[in-house]
């Protein structure tokens, strides 16, 4: 399950060529537990972004803490006052991260920082963190350990920089790498399809009809979204010409898939009825999670730049 290239000890996952088994691992951690495939997809992602901008150093100096129990993630969410590199000898960071998972037991993350008003990334090996959990009161994803750490006072060296400015926001991947959050999504809601189908056999209630139709649904919609990430990790997969399609595509796929799992969580509740909302039953687990987890950044803005992007094309929507 190790993202890194193989010469450094892992699977290789990071490499595109093995979008589907990652797609399939996201999925698999998905429906287990939505906490633990998000920290994950931040530690996937972080070898990711290593892999395609920074040095065969930092990848050596990575797997290396990871090899010793070392964790990485990204933390790019800031709050009003962001975080930045103050110029100095040494150079330092000053500010903050916010809704930064896995904050105390991360490592090694790579954070985005504010340098001579462009954004880098900062690969950072952290041994004292300043962290506060006190506000990560969500309704689910809690043992996601989502919270503000303070980094100022870190200092900056040239090989802790990864890339160059603007290489984080890179197209197609930084909206194409959506996909991977989709599958974790997709793996909760093939699971809450399953533990359905399950209640229905032990309760004796899948002879009815409105049920069968429900379940009917929620089949449906588990296969789309799962069709739509498939097919979305691809894309990203074969990074040929066109690569706005490739970002369309991504962003119609968090829509659809958002779409799939709100659908499926009120047929679930529904047809399971207040058994799903009562502890320790998974069905009220998996829907706090994914219901907090779904919540994404400008999702609004994801499917109108899907809708735009095709309104700019000529191919047919077959084609598109
Ligand atoms: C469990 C969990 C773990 C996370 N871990 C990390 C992490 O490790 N690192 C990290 O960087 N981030 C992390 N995040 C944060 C995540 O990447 C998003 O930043 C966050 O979830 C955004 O949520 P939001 O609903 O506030 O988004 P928003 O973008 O604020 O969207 C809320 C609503 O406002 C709309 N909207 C947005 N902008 C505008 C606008 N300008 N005008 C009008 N409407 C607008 C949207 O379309 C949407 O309807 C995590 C989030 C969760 C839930």
């Amino acid at each position: 399950m190790s993202p890194f290239p193989k010469e450094f000890g892992g699977a290789g996952l990071c490499d595109p060529a093995l979008h589907n088994e990652l797609c399939t691992i996201l999925r698999l951690l998905g429906s287990a537990d939505l906490s633990v495939a998000r920290i994950y997809e931040g530690h996937v992602n972080a070898v990711s972004l290593l892999a395609r901008y920074g040095h065969r150093d930092q990848m050596q100096a990575l797997s290396g803490h990871v090899a010793n129990g070392g964790l990485s993630a990204v933390w790019g969410a800031d709050d009003a006052e962001g975080l930045h590199v103050i110029d100095g000898n040494p150079r330092v960071l000053r500010g903050r991260k916010i809704l930064a998972s896995g904050a105390g037991f991360v490592t090694d993350p790579i954070v985005t920082a504010v340098a001579e008003g462009s954004q880098i990334m900062c690969l950072l090996h952290l041994t004292d963190q300043k962290v506060d959990l006190s506000g990560w009161t969500a309704q689910g994803m809690r043992s996601t350990a989502t919270g503000a750490i303070d980094l100022s006072g870190t200092v900056i060296s040239s090989n802790n920089v990864v890339g160059v400015a603007g290489d984080f926001m890179r197209q197609p991947h930084f909206s194409g790498g959506a996909w991977r959050f989709c599958a974790a999504h997709t793996g909760a809601i093939e699971r809450l399809v399953d533990l359905f189908r399950d209640h229905l056999v032990a309760r004796g209630r899948g002879g009815d009809p409105y049920q069968q139709e429900r379940l009917a649904q929620c089949i449906a919609s588990a296969k789309t979204a799962r069709q739509w990430v498939e097919e979305a990790a691809r894309r990203l997969s074969t990074d040929e010409p066109g690569s706005i399609n490739v970002v369309a595509f991504a962003n119609l796929t968090r829509m659809v898939t958002e779409r799939c799992a709100l659908d499926v969580m009120e047929a679930v509740q529904r047809g399971v009825g207040l058994t799903s909302f009562v502890r320790p039953h998974p069905i009220e687990r998996i829907s706090r999670d994914l219901a907090t987890y779904l919540r994404q950044p400008v999702p609004d803005l994801a499917m109108s730049d899907g809708a735009k992007a095709f309104l700019d094309s000529r191919l047919s929507v077959g084609d598109f």
